[in-house]
């Protein structure tokens, strides 16, 4: 039998739970380094422990093999700024993300990407992930370095993001871990961080979870834990069979990593930040449809009769020629370049883009729908390099996209792609497959904020780094989070290496395995579904883009509510629907950490998308400062941070001594 269908034919019932189940069954494993989340920050994070010859382990909710956003590829890699070929240093890097999040973003970690990134691509080719033009495919293409055979995006003068065939990336960081012996654990889900025995204990000694397929119990004890479970997903919605938990994301990222934290006393940063939703999975599978964005950049945009759609550069004025579209423009120092996770830019690091006032211009009939990509356009090399190249290693393209267009006999040097039909106003971003139109505008996504982190990416807790992209702020995306989950594996490990031994406190052990079992042990009540479904809802109400302190507290007892009435009561009828019940405790955590951060800033902030309808006064100076939140006791304390504490006391006033003295 080969489908589902078939075999509910034929047997007339569902298929038995295929694993043996062992609920409650206790299993020991003790590591230096104890790493939550093996996506590709996890598993450096653990290589980098493996490699200063100490015992790493993964903890993982799905398979580490392909796991996380970063599992299905990577076209482009940010912040090698130290590549032979950069025009750009890490300063001039850092400087540009904090001054276009006017200073809303983790700087510090920014600095530390852009120093280590390029080693990092090194390494993972050292692995087997081919970062240069080794078959010189693309020799003489403006966007190559003839003697290193790199290639580069977005800014071709400064060339700082490299194009990389990262289709196996993955699979090649997997694989690495493995021969260094890391010891991985797929399809757990972690219930709580230890902490050493003794009230009010801050050293976190590892971790409980579920085995989501036996039920297993396992405790892992660690001198060293690294959390790098990715973003937040489910939070402001919940429709799996649209992808709609964010398309971009991936289903098994529901917030366990801050929840964990969060429990054990960590303290966050800017978590009242949250944006409209607009990957969230209501528009087209990624990079599916034509448009003009990230690894469609520069590609000709034309209206039903062929008239081209003009671009403009980052000053609002005509970009003359096709090849100015991939140069800083004249006043421009250098572009940024777009995709790594800040939501603004100053004008003197923007982007390129089509005409602004597009959506006018459909309206005015200007230009016809529908709109199409017309590779034919473009120099030779640049098309291939765009359809080819770069769709065939993009993460979620190569095998949906590049392989089913090619198969059905698409070629890009002479057929035009589509662009998806859009009210006018969907053609307002380049990003024509996830713009604003396709999502509820009440639907949103967390807005950076994450773990604070020292310049080691160390907590609050001792004994607990961050190396994650999703889950630091400040974090970035692929190659960023390659090079955090390396920064605070080295760190975490370098602790390790004198850390004492870890001990356990046993009643702790007890209590979260009596709590993680208890759905198992009602025989009805609602499932995981439901309750994700509830959980959305409230967030949605009560913390969208407008909130005021009436409808933070409401939302904050509706979530409590939830947890302690439905929740509490809820069914799962295996090991699966275990894990994901224990999610819904992730995510409402989460959803209450926002909450009471939006509590705390009592006023509106741009850069946050942040409004207070009890306090609607935009940006008002005094509150120019970041809020540090966490749980003490049971008490949620709350600190005033400077925008640049990064580089106060009790660190060095400058971004490279910082450096010098942790890296
Ligand atoms: C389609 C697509 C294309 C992209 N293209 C690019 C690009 O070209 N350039 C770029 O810079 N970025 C790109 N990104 C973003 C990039 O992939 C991510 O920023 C990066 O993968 C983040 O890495 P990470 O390790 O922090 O998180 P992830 O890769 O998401 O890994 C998180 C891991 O944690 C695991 N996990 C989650 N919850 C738990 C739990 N409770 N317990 C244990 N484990 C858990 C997950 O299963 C996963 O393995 C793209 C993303 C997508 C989806």
């Amino acid at each position: 039998m080969s489908t589902w269908h078939e075999y509910v034919r034929k047997t007339g019932s569902l298929p038995a739970w295929p694993y043996p189940v062992n609920y409650g069954k206790i299993n020991e494993v003790a590591s230096d380094v104890l790493v939550i989340g093996g996506g590709v920050a996890g598993l450096q994070a653990a290589i980098a422990a493996a490699r200063m010859g100490l015992k790493a382990c993964v903890l993982e909710r799905g398979h580490a093999k392909r796991s996380g956003a970063g599992g299905a590829g990577v076209d482009h890699w940010h912040g090698a700024v130290t590549n032979p070929c950069s025009r750009v240093t890490p300063e001039m890097y850092t400087r540009a993300c904090y001054e276009s999040m006017r200073g809303y973003t983790g700087t510090h970690v920014r600095y530390i990407i852009t120093k280590e990134s390029w080693d990092t691509l090194l390494e993972c080719e050292k692995m087997g992930v081919q970062i240069r033009d080794v078959r010189d495919e693309f020799k003489g293409a403006p966007f190559r370095d003839e003697a290193t055979k790199l290639m580069f995006a977005y800014d071709y003068r400064n060339r700082h993001v490299i194009r990389v065939w990262g289709y196996n990336i993955k699979v090649k960081v997997y694989e690495e871990a493995v021969r260094l012996g890391v010891n991985i654990f797929n399809r757990m889900m972690p219930t709580g961080l230890l902490t050493a025995p003794g009230k009010g204990s801050k050293r976190v000694v590892g971790a409980t979870a579920v085995d989501t397929r036996t039920g297993e119990f396992y405790v892992f004890r660690a001198k060293a834990t690294v959390i790098a479970t990715g973003g937040t997903g489910r939070l402001y919605d919940f429709a799996p069979e649209v992808t709609a938990a964010a398309s971009m994301g991936n289903m098994n990222s529901a917030g366990a990593g801050e929840a964990l934290g969060w429990k054990a006393g960590a303290e966050f940063v800017c978590m009242e930040a949250t944006y409209p939703a607009r990957l969230a999975g209501y528009g087209y599978a990624p990079y599916s449809m034509a448009n003009a964005h990230n690894t469609y950049h520069g590609t000709p945009i034309v209206d039903a009769e062929g008239k081209e759609v003009p671009w403009v550069d980052a000053f609002n004025r005509p970009v003359k020629d096709l090849a100015g579209r991939f140069l800083p423009a004249e006043g421009q120092e250098f572009i940024l370049g777009e995709g790594i996770g800040i939501s603004r830019y100053l004008p003197q690091y923007r982007n390129n883009e089509l005409i602004h006032d597009l959506p006018e211009r459909i309206r005015r009939g200007e230009f016809k729908l529908p709109l199409y990509a017309d590779f034919t356009r473009l120099p030779e090399t640049e098309r291939r390099c765009i359809f080819g190249m770069m769709v065939g290693n993009e993460g979620k393209t190569r095998i949906p996209i590049y392989d089913t267009m090619t198969r059905a006999g698409f070629d890009p040097e002479k057929d035009l792609f589509q662009a998806p039909v859009a009210p006018p106003e969907g053609y307002v971003h380049p990003n024509f497959w996830a713009v604003g139109v396709h999502t509820p505008p009440t639907i949103r996504m967390l807005g950076g904020g994450g773990y604070l982190v020292d310049w080691d990416l160390r907590t609050n807790l001792e004994g607990l780094y961050v190396g994650a992209g999703g889950n630091l702020f400040g974090g970035g995306c692929h190659g960023e989070s390659h090079t955090t989950g390396r920064y605070a594996g080295r760190h975490a490990a370098r602790y390790a290496m004198t850390a004492p031994e870890p001990a356990i406190d046993r009643h702790q052990v007890e209590a979260e395995r009596e709590a993680a079992y208890r759905a198992i042990r009602q025989s009805d009540g609602y499932g995981w579904k439901e309750i994700n479904a509830a959980i959305a809802r409230i967030m949605r109400d009560y913390c969208g883009q407008y909130k005021s302190e009436a409808t933070l507290k409401l939302g904050l007892r509706l979530l409590n509510e939830l947890k302690t009435t439905e929740l509490a009561h809820a069914h799962a009828a295996n090991p699966h629907e275990l894990g994901r019940l224990l999610e819904c405790h992730s995510i409402i955590t989460v959803g209450e950490m926002v909450m009471l951060a939006s509590l705390e800033r009592e006023a509106s902030n741009s850069i946050l998308d942040f409004h207070r309808l009890d306090y609607p006064e935009m940006d008002p100076p005094e509150w120019e400062k970041l809020i540090a939140i966490r749980l003490d006791d049971g008490r949620v304390r709350a600190r005033y941070l400077p925008l640049d504490f990064h580089l106060r006391e009790p660190y060095e006033p400058s971004y490279e001594d910082n450096y010098r003295k942790h890296a």
